[in-house]
């Protein structure tokens, strides 16, 4: 399958298609195209949807940090002409540079893979930026990526499904979103093309680039699983043609104890994540997140859920003996049999935590 047959139009995700207002031109162009989506789309688009189960103050801390990021993630923001005047050192002198000045600015993971071209969205599929219309081809030719990951603070996201957890989620994202402006404006003040791709505008995949870039592995629930923090995580990626010494996908595991580890598959409230084997998306193995599904949850508890996130064993706290087991199960399948025994004794089933007391209450529909 080439590289081309492989891409994803953005178009398709189910956050873009949610977004599409009846009657618009681009309403009209997609369902002519994919009749098929039109009702279940309907039905997504018709519950009570993002916020409407958080009080408004609690609402307004993850617009604030959304509109900031809207603003950041602007075509003029994210991309931009590189300096005339090239500042060149050896490529291992600036791949240390690089990967040190993204931990400085604030990132807990950093690295560095060949960007695989499948890993590039198609098409523009938000309605977000006139510059990048809906529908329009992405061109993205650059050589390498840097996969760019931030811890989430666990004990809130253990809140999850609580409205707490997105409001750490999208802190989180803004993080993300602007060191890799910041990163991607550095590469070019060097005189290299770089472009910066985060929560608000994004051209490639974060999650199949990070494990490219050897931060972790692609987890059951869908999200990349890394062995400092689990899937408690956020990525942003910064692209370019600057010459940088690659890292290798690493192998922790993570297959292995997913395969017999189900816990957020049965965790999950919408029953999104599959319990059963991978199966082929677009040439790639991998266990498949209903989408819809999962979207759907979303807007009828009218915030993020996480739920995922929050019950897998591999997020727990930095403590000592959380350090001491992801060591082990990194390296043996005997220990990742023991501490999967061991995970529901001592922890039991997944219980969401209370919400922290700067939290209102949660309104009806999210009950
Ligand atoms: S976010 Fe919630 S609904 Fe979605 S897959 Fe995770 S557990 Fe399931
Ligand atoms: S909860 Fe278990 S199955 Fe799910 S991603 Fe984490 S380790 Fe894998």
């Amino acid at each position: 399958m080439s590289a081309s047959d492989q891409q994803f139009d953005e178009r398709n995700t189910v956050f873009a298609r949610e977004n599409l207002v009846p009657g618009s031109p681009e309403f009209e162009e997609y369902y002519r195209d994919h009749p098929e989506l039109l009702e279940i789309d309907n039905k997504i688009r018709s519950l009570p949807g993002e916020g409407s189960g958080m009080h408004t103050a609690d609402y307004r801390m993850f617009g604030s940090a959304a509109m900031i990021m809207k603003e950041i993630g602007s075509p003029q923001m994210v991309d931009g002409e590189p300096s005339s005047v090239k500042i060149e050192l050896p490529k291992s002198q600036i791949t240390t540079k690089i990967k040190a000045y993204a931990k400085l600015l604030g990132a807990d993971l950093v690295g560095i893979s060949k960007l695989n071209p499948a890993f590039v969205y198609s098409h523009h599929g938000r309605l977000i930026y006139p510059e990048e219309p809906f529908g329009s081809k992405i061109k993205l030719d650059h050589r390498f990526a840097i996969s760019l990951g931030f811890r989430e603070d666990p004990e809130i996201v253990r809140t999850a499904p609580y409205p707490s957890e997105m409001i750490e989620t999208g802190a989180v994202y803004l993080r993300s979103a602007v060191v890799s402006v910041v990163l991607a404006e550095y590469i070019r003040s060097l005189g290299f093309p770089a472009r910066a791709h985060h929560f608000r505008n994004y051209q490639a995949l974060p999650v199949p680039i990070a494990v490219d870039a050897g931060l972790g592995e692609l987890g059951r629930c869908g999200f990349l699983i890394t062995k400092e923090f689990g899937n408690c995580l956020r990525l942003s990626t910064v692209t370019t043609d600057l010459p940088l010494e690659r890292d290798k996908p690493v192998d922790i595991g993570i297959q292995d104890f997913c395969n017999m580890c189900k816990i957020c598959a049965e965790v999950c409230p919408s029953g999104s994540i599959p319990k059963g084997d991978k199966i082929s998306v677009r040439g790639f193995e991998r266990w498949k997140l209903d989408e819809v599904k999962c979207i759907s949850y979303w807007n009828k508890i009218g915030s993020d859920c996480g739920m995922c996130i929050g019950s897998c064993p591999w997020s727990l706290p930095d403590k000592w003996w959380h350090r001491l087991s992801t060591n082990f199960a990194t390296r043996s399948h005997l220990a990742r049999v023991i501490l999967l025994r061991l995970y529901p004794i001592i922890f039991g089933k997944y219980k969401p935590k209370p919400m922290p007391g700067w939290m209102e209450a949660r309104r009806n529909n999210s009950q």
